[in-house]
């Protein structure tokens, strides 16, 4: 057999199909009591979901959804919750079969078996709006592991690289993909955090080939490591870890140029995209051009409008994570708050791996952090538009996003067209106060517009906030 990343599509695509079978209906229906509530709820069976029709089928689901009223607690039902007795339903075969052979020699180790793949072990942070754990099991972080491995073949990277990682010390998946990355590929990683004296420290200790960044701060870090004498010219790859954008991403060229490191050094993006745990990454071929590639056998990828969260094809549209084969918290159509232009399944130009590829990706997008003048917060945009989609007192809006012309800080704008009958003041009354009940945030301001006059008509949301 081909390769993980070689095999043709149609053979991926069989293989896919029976990943979505196993872990909707063996796993994910059976055990997660937030999906056993919401499949009853939509009138839908396990087996009618486990369809890649069928899963497409599903309205996606986000942290919204899970903790509607903003208490993480609420993430808990996403962890499947089987135990000794529900293991024998849900563990894979090959699995199960070990497990009861040693059941009958050695109770014990059958009861280490049934741990390793349901009880979890281990969490990290999630959330954009607002902050909850996802949980792993022993088999799963076996699972980011043997992903790692891949991340590290895609990345170009060998044994003999040292990786020195300046991301925050904190319990996120972006740090744990690279540790267990670093596990799987057997290769050296130091992490000392995002401290630029200790990084620095760290730098001048090892010959450092692989440095990874936050990209959001990887140009300024690049300096201040500069200033403090830190020689980078060894460097091979810069690793920007959080999808950066165009802008970031020429910020880091150029500050790599300021400060002398050679041109062969590659700046190339791997990202976790928010509750997923697996780090999609840009391939060494293409030195960043042809988008993030991801695993078949561990997710698949889909898309829709984020306006509804349904189904959607055309058009820059929210990417929706369902992890194949993950036990502990285990999503399906998962609403990562990620914005992309598309993902195709067409090999990757560059190095020919038929894995899906999520092109022109702007992380969190949707959830843009915005300096309001009541302090600092991530704004869920999808929230706000979901409280204006489908009423009757609004026939069209726009939400505007941005620093005001007064004072700098970041206003959230909704533009609303009422129907010719009502009265302006009561709709823009009641839109701030369902804005503020879906979105936990009253806008700065509710416009009230005449008809006509919002450029943007029954465009997405994506292109229907638009950013000041
Ligand atoms: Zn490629």
């Amino acid at each position: 057999m081909p390769a993980w990343d070689r095999r043709p599509t149609s053979q991926l695509a069989k293989q896919r199909e029976a990943a979505v079978r196993t872990q909707v209906v063996d796993a994910v229906a059976p055990f997660s009591p937030f999906w056993r509530a919401r499949l009853k709820s939509l009138g839908r069976t396990a087996t009618q979901s486990s369809t890649l029709d069928g899963l497409s089928q599903l309205p996606a689901v986000g942290e919204r959804d899970v903790c509607p009223d903003g208490d993480p607690a609420g993430a808990a039902a996403l962890v499947l919750q089987a135990g000794e007795s529900g293991f024998a339903l849900h563990a894979q075969g090959p699995v199960l079969r070990r497990a009861l052979a040693r059941r009958l020699a050695r109770p014990g180790t059958y009861r280490a078996v049934v741990e390793a793949d349901t009880r979890p072990t281990s969490y990290v942070w999630a959330g954009q709006g607002l902050r909850f754990p996802v949980a792993s099991t022993r088999s799963d972080l076996d699972l980011v592991a043997r992903a790692g491995a891949r991340l590290w073949q895609l990345l170009g990277l060998t044994g003999a690289d040292v990786v020195v990682s300046g991301l925050p010390t904190l319990p996120t998946a972006s740090v744990q993909a690279l540790q267990l990355g670093a596990l799987g590929a057997g290769a050296p990683l130091l992490a000392p955090g995002d401290d630029v004296d200790d990084l620095a420290a760290a730098l001048k200790l090892v010959p450092v080939t692989v440095l990874a960044l936050p990209s959001a701060t990887a140009a300024t870090t690049l300096d201040d490591l500069d200033d403090l004498g830190v020689d980078l010219s060894a460097l091979t790859t810069l690793l920007l870890v959080g999808a950066p954008y165009d802008d970031e991403r020429a910020g880091v060229r150029a500050a790599l140029t300021r400060i002398g490191v050679p041109d062969r050094c590659l700046v190339l993006a791997a990202h976790v995209p928010d509750g997923h745990r697996l780090a999609w990454a840009e391939c060494r071929e293409s030195a960043g051009r042809t988008g993030l590639h991801t695993y078949p056998d561990l997710d698949l990828v889909q898309m829709v409008d984020p306006e509804t969260g349904e189904a959607a094809d055309r058009g820059a549209r929210e990417v929706v994570v369902t992890q194949l084969g993950f036990r502990g918290t285990a999503l399906l159509r998962w609403r990562t708050g990620d914005v992309a232009d598309n993902v195709t399944a067409d090999p990757c130009p560059s190095c020919g791996r038929t894995v899906p590829r999520v092109v022109g990706l702007r992380s969190g997008a949707l959830v843009p952090l915005l300096a309001l003048r009541n302090g600092t917060r991530a704004v869920d945009v999808r929230a706000v538009a979901g409280a204006l989609v489908g009423r009757a007192d609004v026939q069209d809006f726009r939400i505007v996003l941005g620093p005001s012309a007064r004072d700098g800080a970041d206003e959230v704008i909704v533009h609303v067209v009422p129907p010719a009958a009502a009265d302006p003041s009561d709709v823009a009354v009641a839109v701030a106060r369902d804005v503020r009940a879906a979105a936990g945030l009253l806008p700065t301001q509710v416009v009230v517009a005449a008809d006509g006059v919002l450029p943007t008509d029954g465009a997405p949301v994506s292109r229907r906030v638009l950013q000041r």
